[in-house]
């Protein structure tokens, strides 16, 4: 089998890595788990993952380049492909495990576990992912919506321009890490004693250190604010899907990127259509004379009113299929069906002639009459 994560993102070999991580995106778009119906979705999804954490490392790129693609998938299971900042966390840092999350993101693990400091001095942080939810009736879940939602979020502190400290404020170098932004210490890890550089605490990395913190924001260079944001709620979007708004999470340090803030949908559900996956399920009352002769009856649908045919001889409880009649697919053609269960409806009162055209029909069936009489006696009681 011969692969080449240039061919499974869709790029040419001397894309750049914004045209790699707009693909990335793309494939996302097309394969997350939770959007496709495609049975390889996953395994497409994580190739595609795999291709863009190995060519969004220029080292790892050139390393790719160089050995060619199955050779590096070999160098990489045995943890060769990884650089010293990265710690020698050999394959797990490229080949993503399949238990993490659609959005995850490798380097924000790394951080989390060796105190950050991959980065040389003074790289802006990218801002981090926020998460809200946002519920939806199934009748937008169906057309799709615009929704207004408030959102608190720590936005970029407006009197300091984010650096944290009021513009023209004196600065010296930082003493605790003579101004480099990273101090380095020995750390004893799961992966044994490994030498860490990290981050200075005292500076953030930023190498000096200001007289004066911005009293506005209390040199975070970040305050929260309330904003509104609109929604686009795409047509056919299911229950507990994650919508992604690009750089509407928290703010990026000192210009980098912006984090991006996820809406986890909830679908309401509804009181007369039941979904399961792009099908919807309703029931439909008709009359005994409507199953025994045939008729056509008119079905609700969140497009207005369709015509099913009911077949003669139609038993109460069969389900009926009206295609294309269920929900959208999800940024794809075509709808789910709609089934349809019909109910016969036995009438609580009858009036005389109703009453006398059951007798007959009850008597000419050859009925159990002492049975049938109870079920009249109880309708004339109730006349
Ligand atoms: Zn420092
Ligand atoms: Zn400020």
């Amino acid at each position: 089998m011969t692969e080449d994560f240039y061919d499974i993102l869709g790029v040419s070999r001397d894309a750049s890595e914004e045209e790699i991580e707009e693909a990335y995106r793309e494939a996302v778009r097309q394969y997350h788990p939770d959007v496709s119906d495609d049975p390889d979705a996953e395994e497409k999804f994580k190739k595609a993952k795999q291709a863009k954490e190995v060519l969004t490392d220029d080292e790892k790129r050139q390393m790719y380049d160089r050995m060619g693609h199955e050779q590096f998938v070999e160098a990489d299971k045995r943890g060769a492909t990884d650089s010293g900042g990265r710690g020698g966390m050999g394959g797990m840092g490229g080949m993503g495990g399949a238990g993490e999350g659609p959005f995850g993101d490798m380097q924000d693990i790394f951080d989390q576990f060796f105190g950050g400091g991959s980065g040389g001095r003074n790289r802006p942080r990218q801002g981090q992912d926020l998460k809200t939810g946002l519920e939806i009736d199934l009748e937008d879940a169906y057309h799709g919506v615009e929704k207004e939602m408030s959102v608190r979020r720590p936005e970029q502190c407006s009197d300091c321009n984010g650096e944290g400290h009021p513009p023209g404020t004196d600065s010296r170098t930082c003493p605790e890490c003579n101004g480099q932004g990273q101090t380095t210490s020995v750390q004893q890890t799961p992966f044994g004693r490994m030498q860490q550089r990290q981050t200075c605490r005292r500076c953030e990395g930023q190498g000096t250190i200001f007289e004066e913190t911005c009293s506005t924001c209390g040199g975070n260079g970040v305050i929260r604010n309330d904003t509104t944001l609109t929604v686009e709620v795409p047509a056919g979007i299911r229950d507990g899907q994650t919508l992604r708004m690009d750089g509407e999470g928290a703010p990026g340090e000192r210009g980098a990127r912006n984090g991006d803030l996820l809406v986890e949908v909830s679908v309401a559900e509804h009181p007369d259509f039941e979904r399961k996956g792009d099908d919807l399920y309703t029931t439909e009352p008709v009359s005994f004379p409507q199953v025994v002769f045939g008729d056509t009856v008119e079905v609700e649908t969140f497009d207005g009113p369709v015509e099913m045919d009911v077949p003669a001889g139609t038993q109460s409880g069969e389900r009926f299929r009206l295609q294309n009649k269920g929900m959208p697919r999800l940024q794809r053609r075509g709808n789910g069906d709609l089934y349809v269960q019909a109910q016969v409806v036995t009438p609580e009162s009858l009036n005389e002639s109703q009453k006398e055209a059951l007798e007959q029909f009850a008597e000419a069936s050859d009925e159990e009459i002492s049975v049938d009489q109870s079920f009249f006696d109880k309708i004339r009681d109730s006349l």
